[in-house]
């Protein structure tokens, strides 16, 4: 079988968030299956990694309303695999500037056009790699009109559409959208669907137009479905639930390994999970509390943003300190957040111990150092935090929503079963209780134990999610 990730951003060349982890992760997982994967993205002004770029087509003209184009794709290969992947070069939208026109510094369609020409460019592009994809993937609402542009050319592929962000969807002016591509509403079975917004919506048009789609995870698949989480989008999901899935995304298991992890001070395994105290003394330390092995500690690593539950952990961050636990927070984000955070560290500082900005050694300090790893997230399409947390045998406490829900079964509901503690409604209340059965179990020594090395010895790597894809990918093709 041949697969087409198509991509805005693919780790390490081009990274923005975790699209690009996917994007760079899965191929190497699915060519180990024995898949021939291939990727298609813009050869932007400044690549990471230092890619060596070989020619492979000189000149490609790409026509769209404002005029005829030229393009050059080059070459390259994911670093330490043989994956390959296409870059498309063009000076007017693709290879100027960076990824994202974040600040709109130019007018608002530029970055809609730049991803609304690599489409246009991916379709004219696919027929003449002498290599045919029988799976077309594309990746959120930048490549949202490929599988559209790909009929046009009559491209015989089917296509999935992945939503890794609904929040972003690329919506604009139809007429504009549909001039420049030199496209009419009959040219395509969707186009003529408007947003909430009377928008053509890039995301949505690849929601509908898509072979198959998928998101991050199985219980966010369901939540999009509803008005609440659907992001204006609910009804076109509903239209599509039958070919609606969720695939958790995998974790890198060789980065994140406690046994061979070089940030962690003391390495361990399950059978060696008793080392695990040296890393919390390092932590206490690091933080400037007293160190003691035998208080409680929490962690937290992530975006301080409403949507990670941070007020939840405020709110009940004085509790846990009269409780004699210990709290240690890292992550940047919201202006108020980060005040709020460094007032805790200010009024407790033996209990309390927050740090601003984004820290990959402290990350793995805390995931390494902590007994329980709180993750209260009002949503979350997959999340990984929680997954990695796991792996260093410290177990979560989540809010039972989207990804969490399905990376963490509660020891309560399954006690043999179970990997963390998880609540439900999302009030201090409920956060408050699963912290304090948190403290429970972990009190009980053989049974937290046992939960450790459960946690330890799951299975998060992306060889599982590559799976799942393959799947997905054979039923696409199905419907040629
Ligand atoms: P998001 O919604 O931000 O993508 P995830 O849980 O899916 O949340 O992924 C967050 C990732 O970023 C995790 O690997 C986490 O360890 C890491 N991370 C988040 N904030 C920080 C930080 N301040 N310093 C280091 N790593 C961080």
């Amino acid at each position: 079988m041949n697969i087409l990730l198509v991509s805005a951003e693919v780790s390490p060349f081009a990274k923005v968030g975790g699209l690009a982890d996917v994007v760079g992760a899965l191929p190497i997982a699915l060519k180990r299956l024995g898949v021939d994967v291939r990727i298609i993205m813009p050869r932007y002004e400044r690549l990471t990694g230092n890619p060596s770029l070989e020619p492979l087509l000189p000149d490609v003209v790409v026509t769209t309303g404002r005029g005829q184009e030229h393009c050059r794709v080059l070459t390259s290969q994911l670093p330490e695999t043989k994956v390959p992947v296409y870059l498309i070069e063009n000076t007017t939208y693709l290879s100027r500037g960076p990824v994202y026109n974040e600040h709109g510094v130019d007018e608002p369609f530029t970055e809609l056009a730049r991803f609304l020409f690599f489409s246009a460019a991916v379709a004219e592009i696919v027929p003449l790699l002498g290599w045919e994809p029988n799976i077309v993937h594309c990746h959120d609402w930048h490549t949202g009109l490929v599988p559209a542009l790909l009929a046009r050319r009559a491209v015989r592929a089917a296509t999935v559409f992945t939503i890794h962000n609904l929040a972003h969807q690329g919506g604009w002016n139809a007429a504009a959208v549909l001039s420049f591509l030199e496209l009419q509403e009959a040219d395509g079975r969707h186009l003529a669907t408007r947003d909430r917004h009377g928008d053509l919506n890039l995301l949505q048009q690849g929601v509908l137009g898509a072979t198959l789609i998928n998101t991050v995870s199985p219980h966010y698949a369901q939540e999009i479905l509803t008005p609440e989480r659907g992001e204006g989008l609910a009804e076109s999901l509903q239209d599509r639930r039958d070919d609606l899935v969720g695939i958790i995304n995998g974790i890198d298991t060789h980065q994140y390994d406690p046994a061979h992890d070089r940030y962690v001070r003391v390495r361990y395994t399950a059978a060696t999970i008793e080392r695990k105290a040296e890393n919390k003394l390092a932590l206490h330390e690091q933080c400037g509390f007293t160190p003691d092995p035998t208080i409680p500690t929490f962690g937290f690593i992530g975006r301080l943003t409403e949507q990670k539950g941070v007020d939840l952990i405020v709110q009940h961050s004085t509790m846990m300190v009269r409780s004699g636990a210990r709290l240690v927070l890292l992550g940047s984000g919201l202006a108020d957040y980060e005040s709020l955070v460094q007032k805790l560290t200010r009024e407790h500082p033996r209990h309390i111990y927050a740090r601003l900005g984004f820290d990959e050694a402290f990350a793995r300090a805390i995931y390494a150092g902590c007994d329980l790893f709180l993750m209260p997230s009002v949503f979350e399409p997959c999340g990984l935090g929680q997954m990695i947390a796991m792996r260093y045998g410290t177990p979560p406490v989540v809010h039972a929503t989207g990804g969490l829900i399905d990376t963490v079964p509660d020891v309560a509901a399954e006690p043999e079963r179970g990997l963390g503690f998880t609540f439900t409604p999302f009030t201090p209340k409920a956060f408050a209780e699963s912290v304090a059965r948190g403290l429970h179990w972990y009190h009980d020594r053989p049974r937290w134990q046992a939960l450790l090395s459960r946690c330890m010895t799951q299975d998060f790597s992306w060889d599982r999610s590559a799976r799942a894809y393959l799947e997905l990918y054979q039923q696409a093709r199905k419907t040629l």
